[in-house]
C-alpha cells in the first residue's frame, strides 16, 4: 500500500471521527437552556420546569436550566429564543401567545414561522377565578355581582396576547362589560394579588389554580372547555362558559417547544426525539395530570404536526383579534 494511500484512509477516520463528534447532541458537559416568557411560578414555567426533569434523561444527562426572560404578553422571551444561537442550546417554551401576538403586535420582533418546532407538550384548560371576598359563589351571583359593579371591576392578565389577556377579552365580550385590566409578566405574580384581593377576577390555566381553589384561597366559577373538567375533583361541579349560556365559549391553552432558526437538522431531530420520550415520563404525565393539564400524545409531537397545528391556531386566533380590533402597539 502506498504512504500516500495509508495517510488518505488515516484522513478520512479522522474526518468521520469528526463528523460524529459534530453531531453528537448535547455534547457532553454542555447546558441546555428553556427560556420561558412569563414569571418563575406560573403555568409556563411550571410546565418548562417539570419537562426539564423529564427532558434531562433522554438528553444523555445533560443539566437542563430555565431562564425567565418575562413580559410584554410573551413576546420579550420569544425574541431572545429567536436570536439565540441555532445550535439547540437555547430553546424555548411557550404557550398560545406563540398564536395570538402575530395578530395583536404589528411590530413583532420576531417571525412564528421562522422558529424550528420541535413538538407539542400539552393542552390546559382555563377557569373563571375571583379574589376569595368577592361577594359571589356561583356563576349566577357572579354575574349579577359583575352587573352592579360596572366600571369598578379590575381583571389580571399576564401581558397583551397571554392567554389571560385573550380568555378575560371574550369574557367581557360576552358579559357587554368592560373591566379595567391590569397586565402582569405571568400569572405568578397576577394570582398573589388575587389571593391578596388586590385584583378581582382573572381567567387563568388550571396549572395555577387548582392548589388555590383547593386551599380556598381563591373562588371559581366556571370553567372554558365545551366539557366539564372531571380531573382534579376540584373542577367537577363547575359549570363551562357554554352551559352558562356563553355561546361557542372555548378557550384551552397548549405549550410546545420551539429552537431558532437554522438549528441543524439532526440537532433538531434529536431535540424532538427527547421530547417525545420526556412525554411519555411517568412522572412527568402524573405532574401534568394533577394539575388538569392533558399531555400531547398524537402527530402535534412531531415538527411538522407542530408546526401545522400552530399554523391553524394562528389564522384562528389572528380571526377573533382582528374582529375585537384590538392592537397592542
Ligand atoms: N398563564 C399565563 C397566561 O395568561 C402565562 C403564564 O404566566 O404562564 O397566558
Amino acid at each position: 500500500m502506498s504512504p500516500l494511500f495509508k495517510l488518505s484512509i488515516a484522513a478520512v477516520a479522522a474526518l468521520v471521527a469528526l463528523g460524529a463528534q459534530a453531531q453528537a447532541f448535547p455534547a457532553p458537559g454542555k447546558t441546555v437552556t428553556l427560556i420561558v416568557p412569563f414569571a418563575a411560578g406560573g403555568p409556563t414555567d411550571k410546565v418548562a420546569r417539570d419537562l426539564a426533569e423529564a427532558l434531562r434523561k433522554p438528553l444523555g444527562g445533560a443539566t437542563v436550566v430555565i431562564d425567565n426572560a418575562a413580559g410584554a404578553g410573551s413576546t420579550i422571551g420569544a425574541a431572545k429564543a429567536f436570536r439565540a444561537a441555532p445550535d439547540g442550546y437555547t430553546l424555548l417554551v411557550t404557550h398560545i401567545g406563540m398564536a395570538t401576538t402575530p395578530a395583536l403586535y404589528r411590530k413583532l420582533p420576531y417571525n412564528v414561522e421562522e422558529f424550528e418546532y420541535l413538538g407539542l407538550i400539552n393542552e390546559v384548560p382555563m377557569v373563571v377565578v375571583s379574589k376569595p371576598g368577592l361577594p359571589a359563589n356561583n356563576w349566577t351571583e357572579l354575574k349579577t355581582w359583575i352587573g352592579e359593579n360596572k366600571g369598578k371591576i379590575n381583571l389580571a392578565n399576564a401581558g397583551l396576547g397571554a392567554a389571560s389577556h385573550l380568555c378575560g377579552l371574550m369574557l367581557q365580550q360576552a358579559l357587554a362589560t368592560e373591566m379595567t385590566t391590569i397586565a402582569y409578566k405571568g400569572t405568578a405574580p397576577a394570582m398573589t394579588d388575587l389571593m391578596g384581593g388586590q385584583v378581582d377576577i382573572m381567567c387563568d390555566q388550571t396549572t395555577n389554580t387548582t392548589s388555590q381553589i383547593e386551599g380556598k384561597k381563591i373562588k371559581a366559577f366556571a370553567v372554558t372547555t365545551p366539557k366539564r373538567i372531571t380531573m382534579p375533583p376540584v373542577y367537577k361541579d363547575l359549570p363551562t362558559l357554554q352551559e352558562v349560556g356563553m355561546k361557542g365559549f372555548d378557550v384551552s391553552i397548549w405549550h410546545g417547544l420551539y429552537a431558532p432558526k437554522g438549528t441543524p437538522a439532526a440537532v433538531v431531530k434529536a431535540l424532538n426525539e427527547a421530547l417525545q420520550v420526556a412525554l411519555k415520563d411517568a412522572d412527568f404525565i402524573k405532574k401534568e395530570e394533577a394539575l388538569g393539564a392533558v399531555v400531547a400524545h398524537d402527530d402535534r409531537v412531531t415538527p411538522a404536526g407542530h408546526k401545522k397545528f400552530v399554523t391553524a391556531e394562528v389564522a384562528k386566533w389572528g380571526a377573533v383579534i382582528k374582529a375585537a380590533g384590538q392592537y397592542a402597539d
